[in-house]
Protein backbone atom coordinates (compact mmCIF):
# COMPACT_ATOMS: atom_id res chain seq x y z
CA UNK A 1 0.00 0.00 0.00
CA UNK A 2 1.54 3.50 -0.93
CA UNK A 3 0.41 5.87 1.57
CA UNK A 4 0.39 9.82 0.39
CA UNK A 5 1.46 13.06 2.43
CA UNK A 6 1.63 17.10 1.33
CA UNK A 7 4.07 19.22 3.52
CA UNK A 8 5.56 22.36 1.76
CA UNK A 9 9.09 22.01 3.12
CA UNK A 10 10.32 18.18 3.49
CA UNK A 11 13.58 17.72 5.25
CA UNK A 12 15.29 14.73 4.38
CA UNK A 13 17.71 13.95 7.61
CA UNK A 14 17.85 14.93 11.04
CA UNK A 15 20.82 15.34 12.35
CA UNK A 16 22.39 19.15 13.03
CA UNK A 17 22.14 20.62 9.32
CA UNK A 18 18.58 18.90 8.87
CA UNK A 19 16.90 19.91 12.65
CA UNK A 20 18.44 23.61 12.22
CA UNK A 21 16.60 23.44 8.45
CA UNK A 22 13.69 22.64 9.81
CA UNK A 23 13.88 25.16 12.87
CA UNK A 24 13.99 27.72 10.46
CA UNK A 25 12.06 27.15 7.82
CA UNK A 26 9.18 25.79 10.30
CA UNK A 27 8.64 29.64 10.91
CA UNK A 28 7.60 30.12 7.51
CA UNK A 29 6.01 27.15 6.14
CA UNK A 30 4.62 23.72 7.29
CA UNK A 31 7.47 21.55 7.28
CA UNK A 32 8.17 17.65 7.68
CA UNK A 33 11.62 15.76 9.04
CA UNK A 34 11.73 13.06 7.60
CA UNK A 35 14.98 10.37 8.96
CA UNK A 36 15.75 6.58 8.77
CA UNK A 37 17.30 7.23 11.92
CA UNK A 38 15.45 8.35 15.26
CA UNK A 39 16.38 12.00 15.28
CA UNK A 40 18.72 12.26 18.44
CA UNK A 41 20.96 8.95 16.34
CA UNK A 42 22.14 11.29 13.91
CA UNK A 43 26.00 11.20 13.85
CA UNK A 44 25.98 14.88 14.60
CA UNK A 45 25.49 13.57 18.35
CA UNK A 46 29.15 11.82 17.39
CA UNK A 47 30.82 15.09 17.29
CA UNK A 48 33.05 15.67 19.83
CA UNK A 49 35.80 18.47 19.96
CA UNK A 50 33.73 22.41 19.13
CA UNK A 51 32.06 24.26 17.12
CA UNK A 52 34.59 26.76 15.73
CA UNK A 53 33.62 30.86 16.29
CA UNK A 54 36.08 33.91 16.64
CA UNK A 55 34.47 35.08 19.67
CA UNK A 56 37.52 35.97 21.24
CA UNK A 57 36.41 34.72 24.59
CA UNK A 58 39.82 33.80 26.06
CA UNK A 59 42.33 35.70 23.70
CA UNK A 60 42.52 37.97 20.62
CA UNK A 61 40.79 36.40 17.67
CA UNK A 62 39.27 37.51 14.50
CA UNK A 63 36.51 36.58 11.94
CA UNK A 64 38.92 37.32 9.04
CA UNK A 65 41.56 35.42 10.73
CA UNK A 66 38.94 32.20 10.44
CA UNK A 67 38.26 33.35 7.03
CA UNK A 68 42.02 33.18 5.94
CA UNK A 69 43.18 30.02 7.70
CA UNK A 70 39.27 27.74 6.40
CA UNK A 71 40.63 28.98 2.50
CA UNK A 72 44.53 27.98 3.84
CA UNK A 73 42.90 24.91 5.16
CA UNK A 74 41.38 23.84 2.29
CA UNK A 75 44.41 24.17 -0.02
CA UNK A 76 42.83 26.73 -1.91
CA UNK A 77 39.73 25.02 -3.20
CA UNK A 78 37.24 26.53 -1.07
CA UNK A 79 34.96 29.26 -2.41
CA UNK A 80 36.19 32.64 -0.70
CA UNK A 81 32.64 33.91 -0.53
CA UNK A 82 30.57 31.20 1.09
CA UNK A 83 33.98 30.81 3.96
CA UNK A 84 33.50 34.71 4.66
CA UNK A 85 29.77 34.14 4.99
CA UNK A 86 29.98 31.22 7.37
CA UNK A 87 33.01 32.48 9.57
CA UNK A 88 30.86 35.68 9.65
CA UNK A 89 27.26 34.01 10.87
CA UNK A 90 29.80 31.51 13.29
CA UNK A 91 29.40 34.59 15.91
CA UNK A 92 26.15 35.03 16.10
CA UNK A 93 24.67 31.46 15.03
CA UNK A 94 26.89 30.34 18.35
CA UNK A 95 24.91 32.56 20.87
CA UNK A 96 22.07 31.78 19.41
CA UNK A 97 22.68 28.29 19.97
CA UNK A 98 23.77 29.64 23.51
CA UNK A 99 20.17 31.61 23.85
CA UNK A 100 18.34 28.44 22.98
CA UNK A 101 20.06 26.46 26.14
CA UNK A 102 22.82 24.63 24.77
CA UNK A 103 25.00 24.39 27.69
CA UNK A 104 28.63 24.94 26.69
CA UNK A 105 31.54 24.89 28.70
CA UNK A 106 32.15 28.06 30.33
CA UNK A 107 35.11 30.52 31.59
CA UNK A 108 35.83 30.91 35.28
CA UNK A 109 33.60 34.47 34.62
CA UNK A 110 30.83 32.47 32.77
CA UNK A 111 31.79 33.09 29.15
CA UNK A 112 31.56 30.59 26.54
CA UNK A 113 35.01 28.67 26.94
CA UNK A 114 36.74 27.91 23.74
CA UNK A 115 39.87 25.27 22.86
CA UNK A 116 42.62 25.29 20.29
CA UNK A 117 42.26 23.01 17.14
CA UNK A 118 44.34 21.96 14.00
CA UNK A 119 44.72 24.89 11.69
CA UNK A 120 43.11 27.55 13.65
CA UNK A 121 45.60 30.36 14.17
CA UNK A 122 46.80 33.74 14.52
CA UNK A 123 47.05 35.12 11.64
CA UNK A 124 49.44 37.48 13.29
CA UNK A 125 51.85 35.53 15.43
CA UNK A 126 51.20 31.98 13.65
CA UNK A 127 50.22 30.53 16.92
CA UNK A 128 47.15 28.57 17.68
CA UNK A 129 44.33 30.42 18.74
CA UNK A 130 41.33 29.56 20.79
CA UNK A 131 38.29 29.25 18.90
CA UNK A 132 36.55 25.77 19.17
CA UNK A 133 33.16 26.16 21.38
CA UNK A 134 32.67 23.13 23.16
CA UNK A 135 30.88 21.39 25.30
CA UNK A 136 33.32 18.72 27.18
CA UNK A 137 33.36 16.61 24.32
CA UNK A 138 29.86 16.02 24.00
CA UNK A 139 29.18 19.32 21.64
CA UNK A 140 27.63 17.77 18.81
CA UNK A 141 25.27 15.70 21.33
CA UNK A 142 24.35 18.85 22.91
CA UNK A 143 23.77 20.89 19.44
CA UNK A 144 21.09 17.64 18.44
CA UNK A 145 19.47 17.82 21.83
CA UNK A 146 18.99 21.29 21.82
CA UNK A 147 17.85 21.90 18.14
CA UNK A 148 15.85 18.82 18.52
CA UNK A 149 14.13 20.64 21.44
CA UNK A 150 13.49 23.29 19.68
CA UNK A 151 11.65 21.64 16.62
CA UNK A 152 9.37 19.95 18.55
CA UNK A 153 8.26 23.40 20.33
CA UNK A 154 7.73 24.88 16.86
CA UNK A 155 5.63 21.54 15.86
CA UNK A 156 8.05 20.19 13.38
CA UNK A 157 6.07 17.35 12.17
CA UNK A 158 8.60 14.16 12.27
CA UNK A 159 8.59 11.15 10.30
CA UNK A 160 11.28 8.94 12.12
CA UNK A 161 12.46 5.74 11.08
CA UNK A 162 11.08 6.81 7.37
CA UNK A 163 14.31 5.83 4.84
CA UNK A 164 14.06 7.70 1.64
CA UNK A 165 14.73 5.67 -1.37
CA UNK A 166 14.13 8.20 -4.29
CA UNK A 167 14.01 12.16 -5.56
CA UNK A 168 10.77 13.21 -7.63
CA UNK A 169 10.96 15.63 -10.11
CA UNK A 170 8.93 17.08 -12.82
CA UNK A 171 10.01 19.60 -15.45
CA UNK A 172 13.63 20.26 -13.78
CA UNK A 173 11.95 21.39 -10.60
CA UNK A 174 12.10 19.20 -7.47
CA UNK A 175 8.77 18.01 -5.51
CA UNK A 176 9.09 15.53 -3.54
CA UNK A 177 10.39 11.98 -2.15
CA UNK A 178 9.51 8.54 -1.86
CA UNK A 179 10.26 6.81 1.61
CA UNK A 180 9.27 3.12 2.97
CA UNK A 181 8.34 2.94 6.78
CA UNK A 182 10.98 1.00 8.76
CA UNK A 183 8.03 -0.59 11.02
CA UNK A 184 5.77 -1.51 8.60
CA UNK A 185 7.54 -1.80 5.00
CA UNK A 186 4.92 0.47 3.51
CA UNK A 187 6.10 2.94 0.83
CA UNK A 188 5.12 6.55 1.53
CA UNK A 189 4.71 9.04 -1.27
CA UNK A 190 5.79 13.25 0.08
CA UNK A 191 4.34 15.64 -2.36
CA UNK A 192 6.16 18.58 -1.46
CA UNK A 193 7.16 22.59 -3.05
CA UNK A 194 10.77 22.28 -1.88
CA UNK A 195 13.25 19.18 -0.76
CA UNK A 196 16.15 19.30 1.66
CA UNK A 197 19.19 16.97 1.90
CA UNK A 198 20.35 16.90 4.85
CA UNK A 199 21.68 13.40 4.70
CA UNK A 200 25.28 13.21 5.61
CA UNK A 201 28.44 11.58 4.57
CA UNK A 202 29.43 8.44 3.16
CA UNK A 203 32.81 7.59 5.24
CA UNK A 204 31.34 3.55 4.88
CA UNK A 205 33.36 3.42 1.87
CA UNK A 206 36.48 3.13 3.62
CA UNK A 207 37.62 0.07 6.02
CA UNK A 208 38.83 2.21 8.90
CA UNK A 209 36.20 4.66 9.95
CA UNK A 210 34.82 7.18 12.31
CA UNK A 211 32.15 7.53 10.75
CA UNK A 212 28.69 6.10 11.87
CA UNK A 213 26.72 2.78 10.36
CA UNK A 214 24.09 5.00 8.96
CA UNK A 215 26.72 7.54 6.70
CA UNK A 216 26.11 5.30 3.70
CA UNK A 217 26.49 7.93 1.17
CA UNK A 218 22.30 8.02 0.56
CA UNK A 219 21.62 12.13 -0.41
CA UNK A 220 24.51 11.65 -2.76
CA UNK A 221 23.42 8.55 -4.44
CA UNK A 222 19.95 9.26 -4.88
CA UNK A 223 20.23 12.75 -6.24
CA UNK A 224 23.29 11.44 -8.89
CA UNK A 225 20.50 8.52 -10.34
CA UNK A 226 18.51 11.38 -10.46
CA UNK A 227 20.72 13.62 -12.78
CA UNK A 228 22.33 15.85 -10.71
CA UNK A 229 25.78 15.88 -10.54
CA UNK A 230 28.32 15.62 -7.46
CA UNK A 231 30.85 17.71 -6.55
CA UNK A 232 34.67 17.07 -5.18
CA UNK A 233 33.91 13.56 -4.29
CA UNK A 234 37.84 12.68 -4.82
CA UNK A 235 38.37 14.80 -1.40
CA UNK A 236 37.73 12.88 1.50
CA UNK A 237 39.08 13.33 4.97
CA UNK A 238 41.20 11.25 6.50
CA UNK A 239 41.65 12.11 10.42
CA UNK A 240 44.72 11.51 11.89
CA UNK A 241 43.71 9.89 15.49
CA UNK A 242 41.21 6.69 15.53
CA UNK A 243 41.54 3.97 17.59
CA UNK A 244 43.88 1.12 16.26
CA UNK A 245 42.16 -0.74 13.98
CA UNK A 246 38.60 0.27 15.14
CA UNK A 247 38.75 4.06 13.72
CA UNK A 248 36.48 4.96 16.60
CA UNK A 249 37.53 9.24 17.06
CA UNK A 250 39.55 10.64 19.71
CA UNK A 251 39.18 14.27 19.05
CA UNK A 252 41.97 16.81 17.49
CA UNK A 253 40.02 18.70 20.61
CA UNK A 254 43.42 16.17 22.74
CA UNK A 255 45.41 17.56 21.00
CA UNK A 256 44.00 21.25 21.55
CA UNK A 257 44.49 20.67 25.34
CA UNK A 258 48.34 19.55 24.76
CA UNK A 259 48.11 15.79 23.85
CA UNK A 260 51.08 14.68 20.94
CA UNK A 261 51.60 12.38 18.70
CA UNK A 262 54.70 10.31 19.57
CA UNK A 263 56.55 7.28 17.15
CA UNK A 264 57.79 4.42 18.18
CA UNK A 265 61.35 6.27 18.91
CA UNK A 266 59.62 8.38 21.03
CA UNK A 267 59.99 11.26 19.31
CA UNK A 268 57.44 13.77 18.92
CA UNK A 269 57.62 14.05 14.90
CA UNK A 270 55.01 16.20 13.70
CA UNK A 271 58.49 18.59 14.92
CA UNK A 272 59.89 17.87 11.71
CA UNK A 273 56.67 17.94 9.31
CA UNK A 274 55.12 21.44 10.76
CA UNK A 275 57.57 23.53 12.52
CA UNK A 276 55.61 26.18 13.64
CA UNK A 277 51.91 24.39 14.78
CA UNK A 278 53.13 21.35 15.12
CA UNK A 279 50.62 18.63 16.45
CA UNK A 280 47.68 21.34 15.36
CA UNK A 281 48.61 21.38 11.42
CA UNK A 282 45.63 20.77 9.43
CA UNK A 283 44.32 17.07 9.16
CA UNK A 284 45.61 16.01 5.53
CA UNK A 285 48.99 17.24 6.70
CA UNK A 286 49.32 15.11 10.29
CA UNK A 287 47.54 12.02 8.12
CA UNK A 288 49.91 11.98 5.68
CA UNK A 289 53.02 12.76 8.11
CA UNK A 290 51.77 9.59 9.90
CA UNK A 291 51.38 7.67 7.32
CA UNK A 292 55.07 8.63 5.68
CA UNK A 293 56.67 7.49 9.60
CA UNK A 294 54.73 4.13 9.87
CA UNK A 295 56.24 3.89 6.21
CA UNK A 296 59.35 4.20 7.24
CA UNK A 297 58.84 1.79 10.06
CA UNK A 298 58.62 4.53 12.96
CA UNK A 299 55.09 2.76 13.99
CA UNK A 300 54.84 1.46 17.31
CA UNK A 301 57.41 -1.79 17.43
CA UNK A 302 57.42 -1.18 13.66
CA UNK A 303 53.52 -1.98 13.65
CA UNK A 304 50.64 0.21 11.72
CA UNK A 305 50.16 2.68 14.22
CA UNK A 306 52.01 5.49 16.55
CA UNK A 307 51.21 6.62 20.16
CA UNK A 308 48.95 9.58 21.07
CA UNK A 309 50.24 10.57 24.60
CA UNK A 310 48.10 13.13 27.06
CA UNK A 311 49.78 12.11 30.08
CA UNK A 312 49.61 15.18 32.20
CA UNK A 313 53.61 14.76 32.28
CA UNK A 314 54.23 14.42 28.86
CA UNK A 315 51.86 17.45 28.06
CA UNK A 316 53.23 19.18 30.56
CA UNK A 317 56.91 18.48 29.41
CA UNK A 318 55.56 19.85 25.45
CA UNK A 319 54.15 23.33 26.56
CA UNK A 320 57.52 23.61 28.34
CA UNK A 321 59.05 23.19 25.59
CA UNK A 322 56.76 25.07 23.41
CA UNK A 323 56.52 27.92 25.75
CA UNK A 324 52.66 27.73 26.06
CA UNK A 325 51.22 30.10 27.98
CA UNK A 326 47.15 30.66 29.91
CA UNK A 327 45.72 33.44 29.20
CA UNK A 328 47.29 35.62 32.07
CA UNK A 329 50.51 34.75 31.01
CA UNK A 330 50.96 32.28 33.09
CA UNK A 331 52.82 28.84 31.55
CA UNK A 332 49.88 26.47 31.10
CA UNK A 333 49.90 22.84 33.30
CA UNK A 334 46.76 20.50 33.44
CA UNK A 335 46.45 18.00 36.00
CA UNK A 336 44.68 14.63 35.26
CA UNK A 337 41.41 16.07 36.55
CA UNK A 338 41.67 18.82 34.15
CA UNK A 339 41.80 16.53 31.54
CA UNK A 340 38.87 14.24 32.90
CA UNK A 341 36.69 17.23 32.96
CA UNK A 342 37.72 18.62 29.33
CA UNK A 343 37.83 15.46 27.11
CA UNK A 344 35.39 12.61 29.46
CA UNK A 345 33.96 10.94 27.27
CA UNK A 346 37.58 10.02 24.87
CA UNK A 347 38.95 8.98 28.32
CA UNK A 348 36.00 7.03 28.50
CA UNK A 349 35.87 5.23 24.76
CA UNK A 350 39.86 4.61 25.69
CA UNK A 351 39.51 2.57 28.75
CA UNK A 352 36.49 0.63 27.31
CA UNK A 353 37.42 -0.30 23.53
CA UNK A 354 41.20 -0.12 23.98
CA UNK A 355 42.10 -0.88 27.80
CA UNK A 356 44.45 2.06 27.74
CA UNK A 357 43.98 4.67 30.72
CA UNK A 358 45.09 7.56 28.91
CA UNK A 359 45.63 9.37 31.82
CA UNK A 360 48.60 7.10 32.49
CA UNK A 361 49.34 5.39 29.16
CA UNK A 362 49.87 6.66 25.40
CA UNK A 363 46.75 5.72 23.31
CA UNK A 364 47.51 3.77 19.90
CA UNK A 365 46.26 5.66 16.98
CA UNK A 366 45.88 5.57 13.44
CA UNK A 367 44.63 7.14 10.78
CA UNK A 368 40.76 7.10 10.32
CA UNK A 369 38.15 7.69 7.25
CA UNK A 370 36.58 10.42 8.86
CA UNK A 371 34.57 13.49 6.51
CA UNK A 372 33.46 14.12 3.42
CA UNK A 373 34.36 17.50 1.66
CA UNK A 374 32.61 16.45 -1.58
CA UNK A 375 28.91 15.83 -2.28
CA UNK A 376 25.57 17.52 -3.88
CA UNK A 377 26.80 20.84 -5.48
CA UNK A 378 25.22 23.86 -3.87
CA UNK A 379 25.73 27.62 -3.81
CA UNK A 380 26.07 29.94 -0.55
CA UNK A 381 22.22 30.01 -0.10
CA UNK A 382 21.94 26.02 -0.09
CA UNK A 383 20.20 25.56 -3.01
CA UNK A 384 21.64 22.97 -5.32
CA UNK A 385 23.45 23.84 -8.68
CA UNK A 386 23.63 21.52 -11.42
CA UNK A 387 26.10 22.50 -14.00
CA UNK A 388 29.32 24.87 -14.60
CA UNK A 389 27.89 27.83 -14.21
CA UNK A 390 25.92 26.88 -11.22
CA UNK A 391 22.49 27.14 -12.33
CA UNK A 392 20.11 26.71 -9.89
CA UNK A 393 17.45 23.49 -9.90
CA UNK A 394 14.71 25.03 -8.57
CA UNK A 395 12.97 23.21 -5.33
CA UNK A 396 16.40 21.69 -4.25
CA UNK A 397 18.06 22.60 -1.19
CA UNK A 398 21.22 20.51 0.37
CA UNK A 399 22.97 21.30 3.47
CA UNK A 400 25.65 19.52 6.30
CA UNK A 401 28.17 17.07 5.55
CA UNK A 402 25.99 16.33 1.67
CA UNK A 403 26.10 19.19 0.39
CA UNK A 404 29.48 20.85 -1.27
CA UNK A 405 28.73 24.64 -0.64
CA UNK A 406 32.34 24.44 -1.04
CA UNK A 407 33.31 25.80 2.43
CA UNK A 408 36.16 23.65 2.99
CA UNK A 409 37.65 22.57 -0.64
CA UNK A 410 40.07 19.98 -0.17
CA UNK A 411 40.61 19.65 3.46
CA UNK A 412 37.96 20.95 5.96
CA UNK A 413 39.67 22.18 8.99
CA UNK A 414 38.06 20.95 12.91
CA UNK A 415 35.07 22.57 14.05
CA UNK A 416 33.96 24.14 10.28
CA UNK A 417 31.63 20.96 10.04
CA UNK A 418 29.53 21.78 13.23
CA UNK A 419 29.60 25.26 12.18
CA UNK A 420 28.97 24.60 8.39
CA UNK A 421 25.80 22.66 9.46
CA UNK A 422 24.03 25.32 11.36
CA UNK A 423 24.81 27.92 8.78
CA UNK A 424 24.05 26.42 5.93
CA UNK A 425 21.32 24.40 7.60
CA UNK A 426 19.50 28.09 8.53
CA UNK A 427 20.14 29.11 5.07
CA UNK A 428 18.60 25.76 3.29
CA UNK A 429 15.46 26.32 5.99
CA UNK A 430 15.19 29.93 5.04
CA UNK A 431 15.32 29.84 1.37
CA UNK A 432 13.16 25.99 1.25
CA UNK A 433 10.35 28.53 3.29
CA UNK A 434 10.83 31.60 0.96
CA UNK A 435 10.73 30.04 -2.04
CA UNK A 436 7.19 27.55 -1.02
CA UNK A 437 5.41 30.76 -0.43
CA UNK A 438 5.64 31.78 -4.00
CA UNK A 439 5.25 28.63 -5.49
CA UNK A 440 2.51 25.81 -6.01
CA UNK A 441 2.66 22.37 -5.46
CA UNK A 442 4.01 20.80 -8.80
CA UNK A 443 1.91 17.91 -10.08
CA UNK A 444 3.45 14.23 -9.32
CA UNK A 445 3.62 12.00 -12.16
CA UNK A 446 1.10 9.29 -12.23
CA UNK A 447 3.47 6.58 -10.66
CA UNK A 448 5.74 8.38 -8.46
CA UNK A 449 7.11 5.20 -6.76
CA UNK A 450 7.60 3.11 -9.81
CA UNK A 451 11.62 3.79 -9.63
CA UNK A 452 11.28 2.90 -6.06
CA UNK A 453 9.78 -0.31 -6.39
CA UNK A 454 11.86 -1.44 -9.24
CA UNK A 455 14.97 -1.09 -7.10
CA UNK A 456 13.55 -2.92 -4.17
CA UNK A 457 11.90 -5.33 -6.35
CA UNK A 458 15.18 -6.59 -7.76
CA UNK A 459 16.98 -7.00 -4.53
CA UNK A 460 14.06 -9.00 -3.29
CA UNK A 461 13.96 -11.23 -6.18
CA UNK A 462 17.53 -11.67 -6.77
CA UNK A 463 18.69 -15.45 -6.22
CA UNK A 464 22.28 -14.63 -7.46
CA UNK A 465 23.37 -15.75 -4.05
CA UNK A 466 26.21 -12.60 -3.83
CA UNK A 467 26.09 -11.60 -0.46
CA UNK A 468 26.10 -7.49 0.45
CA UNK A 469 28.69 -8.02 3.27
CA UNK A 470 31.08 -9.92 0.88
CA UNK A 471 30.70 -7.23 -1.83
CA UNK A 472 30.79 -4.82 0.94
CA UNK A 473 34.07 -5.87 2.49
CA UNK A 474 35.68 -6.11 -0.91
CA UNK A 475 35.11 -2.52 -1.67
CA UNK A 476 36.25 -1.00 1.72
CA UNK A 477 39.70 -3.02 1.34
CA UNK A 478 40.52 -2.08 -2.06
CA UNK A 479 39.41 1.93 -1.51
CA UNK A 480 41.92 1.94 2.05
CA UNK A 481 44.32 0.83 0.02
CA UNK A 482 43.94 2.04 -3.20
CA UNK A 483 41.59 5.90 -3.08
CA UNK A 484 43.16 6.23 0.85
CA UNK A 485 45.50 8.75 2.57
CA UNK A 486 47.97 7.95 -0.49
CA UNK A 487 47.17 7.86 -4.06
CA UNK A 488 48.40 6.79 -7.60
CA UNK A 489 47.73 5.77 -10.60
CA UNK A 490 48.00 1.94 -10.87
CA UNK A 491 46.46 2.05 -7.47
CA UNK A 492 43.23 4.06 -8.55
CA UNK A 493 42.95 2.56 -12.40
CA UNK A 494 42.32 -0.93 -10.34
CA UNK A 495 40.40 0.68 -7.82
CA UNK A 496 38.41 1.79 -10.38
CA UNK A 497 38.05 -1.34 -12.28
CA UNK A 498 37.44 -3.06 -9.12
CA UNK A 499 34.13 -0.80 -8.01
CA UNK A 500 32.87 -1.73 -11.62
CA UNK A 501 33.07 -5.09 -11.07
CA UNK A 502 31.59 -4.88 -7.15
CA UNK A 503 28.76 -3.14 -9.59
CA UNK A 504 28.33 -5.75 -11.57
CA UNK A 505 28.13 -8.26 -8.97
CA UNK A 506 25.91 -6.11 -6.87
CA UNK A 507 22.88 -6.90 -9.39
CA UNK A 508 23.23 -10.40 -8.21
CA UNK A 509 23.22 -9.92 -4.38
CA UNK A 510 20.53 -11.17 -2.36
CA UNK A 511 18.79 -10.85 0.26
CA UNK A 512 17.10 -13.56 2.71
CA UNK A 513 14.71 -11.83 4.30
CA UNK A 514 11.49 -11.61 2.25
CA UNK A 515 9.30 -9.95 5.41
CA UNK A 516 8.03 -6.28 5.29
CA UNK A 517 8.66 -5.22 9.20
CA UNK A 518 12.31 -3.64 9.66
CA UNK A 519 13.35 -5.13 7.33
CA UNK A 520 17.10 -3.82 7.31
CA UNK A 521 18.53 -6.54 5.45
CA UNK A 522 16.87 -5.36 2.36
CA UNK A 523 17.85 -1.66 3.33
CA UNK A 524 21.44 -2.74 4.19
CA UNK A 525 21.86 -4.05 0.35
CA UNK A 526 20.24 -0.88 -1.02
CA UNK A 527 22.43 1.21 1.03
CA UNK A 528 25.38 -0.91 -0.46
CA UNK A 529 24.29 0.05 -3.48
CA UNK A 530 24.54 3.76 -3.05
CA UNK A 531 28.21 3.08 -1.08
CA UNK A 532 29.22 1.52 -4.25
CA UNK A 533 28.18 4.20 -6.96
CA UNK A 534 30.13 6.38 -4.31
CA UNK A 535 32.76 4.57 -4.53
CA UNK A 536 33.35 4.31 -8.32
CA UNK A 537 32.49 8.08 -8.54
CA UNK A 538 35.29 9.34 -5.79
CA UNK A 539 37.96 6.63 -7.97
CA UNK A 540 37.37 8.31 -10.81
CA UNK A 541 37.30 12.12 -9.94
CA UNK A 542 40.31 11.01 -8.11
CA UNK A 543 42.07 9.36 -11.12
CA UNK A 544 41.33 12.20 -13.17
CA UNK A 545 43.01 15.06 -10.20
CA UNK A 546 46.67 15.11 -11.56
CA UNK A 547 48.21 16.72 -8.79
CA UNK A 548 48.11 16.75 -4.98
CA UNK A 549 45.97 19.61 -2.76
CA UNK A 550 44.99 18.91 0.85
CA UNK A 551 43.50 15.24 1.37
CA UNK A 552 43.80 14.33 -1.97
CA UNK A 553 47.74 13.15 -2.13
CA UNK A 554 49.16 11.62 -5.04
CA UNK A 555 52.54 9.64 -5.11
CA UNK A 556 52.73 10.34 -9.00
CA UNK A 557 51.72 13.91 -9.09
CA UNK A 558 53.09 15.31 -5.48
CA UNK A 559 52.77 19.07 -5.90
CA UNK A 560 49.78 21.25 -6.05
CA UNK A 561 48.89 23.01 -9.41
CA UNK A 562 47.19 25.62 -9.63
CA UNK A 563 47.52 26.69 -13.31
CA UNK A 564 45.97 23.70 -14.43
CA UNK A 565 43.83 22.35 -11.37
CA UNK A 566 42.58 25.36 -8.78
CA UNK A 567 38.79 24.20 -9.71
CA UNK A 568 35.88 21.92 -8.72
CA UNK A 569 35.09 18.43 -10.34
CA UNK A 570 31.91 17.71 -11.23
CA UNK A 571 30.44 13.69 -11.58
CA UNK A 572 27.85 12.25 -13.62
CA UNK A 573 26.72 8.74 -13.13
CA UNK A 574 25.53 7.90 -16.38
CA UNK A 575 24.75 4.36 -15.96
CA UNK A 576 28.21 2.94 -15.46
CA UNK A 577 29.92 5.92 -17.09
CA UNK A 578 31.38 8.82 -14.73
CA UNK A 579 30.69 11.90 -17.05
CA UNK A 580 33.07 14.82 -15.48
CA UNK A 581 33.48 18.41 -15.54
CA UNK A 582 34.89 21.26 -13.68
CA UNK A 583 33.89 24.75 -12.66
CA UNK A 584 35.85 27.82 -11.23
CA UNK A 585 36.90 28.52 -7.76
CA UNK A 586 34.95 31.92 -5.96
CA UNK A 587 37.78 33.91 -5.06
CA UNK A 588 37.64 36.84 -3.42
CA UNK A 589 40.74 38.27 -1.63
CA UNK A 590 42.96 34.96 -0.99
CA UNK A 591 45.65 34.46 -3.51
CA UNK A 592 46.89 31.29 -3.38
CA UNK A 593 49.96 30.78 -1.72
CA UNK A 594 52.11 27.97 -0.33
CA UNK A 595 50.81 26.40 2.64
CA UNK A 596 53.25 25.98 5.33
CA UNK A 597 52.40 25.34 8.98
C1 LIG B 1 33.01 10.84 15.39
C2 LIG B 1 32.85 12.19 14.76
C3 LIG B 1 33.24 13.33 15.45
C4 LIG B 1 33.12 14.59 14.86
N1 LIG B 1 33.50 15.71 15.57
C5 LIG B 1 33.34 16.93 15.02
C6 LIG B 1 33.66 18.11 15.75
O1 LIG B 1 34.06 18.07 16.91
N2 LIG B 1 33.49 19.30 15.14
C7 LIG B 1 33.03 19.40 13.86
O2 LIG B 1 32.89 20.51 13.36
N3 LIG B 1 32.69 18.30 13.16
C8 LIG B 1 32.83 17.07 13.71
N4 LIG B 1 32.48 15.95 12.99
C9 LIG B 1 31.80 16.12 11.70
C10 LIG B 1 30.36 16.52 11.93
O3 LIG B 1 29.90 15.99 13.14
C11 LIG B 1 29.44 16.01 10.83
O4 LIG B 1 29.97 16.34 9.57
C12 LIG B 1 28.07 16.68 10.95
O5 LIG B 1 27.57 16.52 12.25
C13 LIG B 1 27.10 16.13 9.93
O6 LIG B 1 25.84 16.65 10.20
P1 LIG B 1 24.64 16.43 9.18
O7 LIG B 1 23.47 17.10 9.76
O8 LIG B 1 25.10 16.80 7.82
O9 LIG B 1 24.45 14.85 9.16
P2 LIG B 1 24.00 13.82 10.32
O10 LIG B 1 24.06 14.39 11.67
O11 LIG B 1 24.72 12.57 10.09
O12 LIG B 1 22.51 13.55 9.97
C14 LIG B 1 22.14 12.83 8.81
C15 LIG B 1 20.67 12.53 8.91
O13 LIG B 1 20.22 12.04 7.67
C16 LIG B 1 19.37 10.94 7.87
N5 LIG B 1 19.42 10.12 6.65
C17 LIG B 1 20.50 9.70 5.96
N6 LIG B 1 20.12 9.00 4.88
C18 LIG B 1 18.77 8.99 4.89
C19 LIG B 1 17.79 8.43 4.04
N7 LIG B 1 18.10 7.74 2.96
N8 LIG B 1 16.48 8.61 4.38
C20 LIG B 1 16.12 9.29 5.49
N9 LIG B 1 17.02 9.85 6.31
C21 LIG B 1 18.32 9.70 6.01
C22 LIG B 1 19.89 10.27 9.12
O14 LIG B 1 18.87 9.54 9.74
C23 LIG B 1 20.29 11.48 9.95
O15 LIG B 1 19.20 11.97 10.68
C24 LIG B 1 32.60 14.69 13.56
C25 LIG B 1 32.20 13.56 12.87
C26 LIG B 1 32.35 12.32 13.45
C27 LIG B 1 31.97 11.11 12.64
Amino acid sequence: MVQHHQHEVIIVGAGGAGLMAALYASRGADTAVLSKLYPTRSHTGAAQGGVGAALGNLEPDKTDWHAFDTVKGADYLGDQDAIEFMCAEAVPIVYELEHMGLPFSRTPDGRIAQRRFGGHTNNETKQPVMRACYAADRTGHMILQTLYQQCIKNKVHFYDEFHVLDLLTRDGVANGVVAVELATGDLHVFHAKAVVFATGGHGRVWEVTSNAYAYTGDGVAITMRRGIPAEDMEFFQFHPTGIRRMGILITEGVRGEGGVLLNGKGERFMERYAPTVKDLASRDVVSRAMNLEIKAGNGIDGKRYLHLDMRPETVNKYAELDGRKNPDGQPYRVTGEQLLAKVPDIIDFARTYMNVDPIKEPMPVQPTAHYAMGGIPTNMHAEVVIDSKNTVMPGLYAAGEVACVSVHGANRLGTNSLLDILVFGKEAGLRAAEYAKGAQYKALDDDPTAFTREQLNRLLKSTGGEKVVTISEEMKIKMMDDVGVFRGEAGMRSAEQKMRELRERYKKVSVEDQGRKFNTDLLNAWELGCLLDVALVTSVCALARQESRGAHAREDFPKRDDANWMKHTLAWLEGDHVRLDYKSVAVTKYQPMVRVY
